[in-house]
C-alpha cells in the first residue's frame, strides 16, 4: 500500500530550482534510502516531506490524502537530524517528553511512552542527565527516542550517523534496523552518504542526481543493474 506519493514535486529557492520534478511512491512500512552527492537535494526533499519547507509545485500524498499545505505537527512524521538538536538545558526525560507536553498529552501517558522508548534504546538509566553529560552516541539515541515517543507513522533520518565514530556508527545502524523491524508499518526514509548503510538498511534505494531521481530499486537491483556509471559509483559495482 502506498504511504507517501510524490507527484512531480518541485522546489525552488528563488531562481534556484533544487528539486526538479520527482515522482516516487514509498510503501507503508518500507525502508527507503536516499543517496546522492552533496547538494543534490536530499535534505531539501526530507524537509518537504516533513513540512519544514513548502513545495513549489506538484503534490505530496500521504495515505491517499493531499498534504501539500498541512503543518508539520499534523503529518505524523518525526525527523532525526545529524546534529541531534537536543535542548541543552533539559534533561533526557524532558527532551523526550517535550513534543507530547506541547500536544497536552496526559502526564501518565507521557511517562509510559518515554519509558518504553528509553527501554527500546537502552537509555533508561540516562533519563536524569543533561545532553552535555552524554556521549555522541547516547545523544543520538535520545534524538531517536524523542522521535519514537511521538509515535509517528513516518520516520525521517538525515545522515543520523555521520557525527559518530566508526564503532558507534555500526551499533547505531543496527539499532535503527531493529527499530524498523520492531515497528511494523512505520515507514522510514533515510538519507546517507554511506554505501554500507544504504545497502544494509534499505528495502529500496533511490539515487538522486541534481534534483531528479536517477534510479530507484532494491539494493541488489542497483548493484547488479546500475543504469549509469553515476549509480554504479554510489552502489559500488563495477560496470
Ligand atoms: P544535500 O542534502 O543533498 O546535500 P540540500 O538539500 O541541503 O542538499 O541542498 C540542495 C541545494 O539547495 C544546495 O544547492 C543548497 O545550497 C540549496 N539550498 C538548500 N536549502 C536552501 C535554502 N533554505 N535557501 C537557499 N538555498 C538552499
Ligand atoms: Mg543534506
Amino acid at each position: 500500500m502506498a504511504n507517501i506519493e510524490l507527484k512531480n514535486v518541485r522546489k525552488a529557492f528563488g531562481a534556484l530550482e533544487v528539486i526538479k520534478g520527482i515522482d516516487l511512491t514509498i510503501r507503508k512500512g518500507e525502508f527507503m534510502v536516499f543517496v546522492g552527492p552533496s547538494g543534490c537535494g536530499k535534505s531539501t526533499l526530507l524537509r518537504l516531506v516533513a513540512g519544514l519547507e513548502t513545495i513549489t509545485s506538484g503534490d505530496l500524498i500521504f495515505d491517499g490524502e493531499r498534504m501539500n499545505n498541512l503543518v508539520p505537527s499534523k503529518r505524523g512524521i518525526a525527523m532525526v537530524f545529524q546534529s541531534y538538536a537536543l535542548y541543552p538545558h533539559m534533561n533526557v526525560y524532558d527532551n523526550m517528553a517535550f513534543g507530547m507536553k506541547l500536544a497536552n498529552s496526559h502526564p501518565p501517558e507521557i511517562r509510559k511512552r518515554v519509558e518504553r522508548a528509553a527501554e527500546m534504546l537502552q537509555i533508561g538509566h540516562l533519563l536524569d542527565r543533561l545532553p552535555k553529560q552524554l556521549s555522541g552516541g547516547q545523544r543520538q539515541r535520545v534524538a531517536i527516542g524523542r522521535a519514537i515517543v511521538r509515535d509517528p507513522r513516518v520516520f525521517l533520518f538525515d545522515e543520523p550517523l555521520s557525527n559518530l565514530d566508526a564503532a558507534l556508527r555500526v551499533a547505531t545502524r543496527l539499532e535503527i534496523a531493529k527499530l524498523h523491524h520492531d515497528m511494523q508499518d512505520v515507514t522510514m526514509i533515510y538519507v546517507t552518504h554511506d554505501q554500507v548503510e544504504a545497502m544494509t538498511l534499505a528495502d529500496r534505494i533511490c539515487v538522486l542526481r541534481d534534483g531528479v531521481v536517477e534510479q530507484v530499486g532494491t539494493p541488489s537491483e542497483l548493484y547488479e543493474h546500475p543504469k549509469s556509471l553515476f549509480v554504479a559509483g554510489f552502489i559500488g559495482s563495477p560496470k
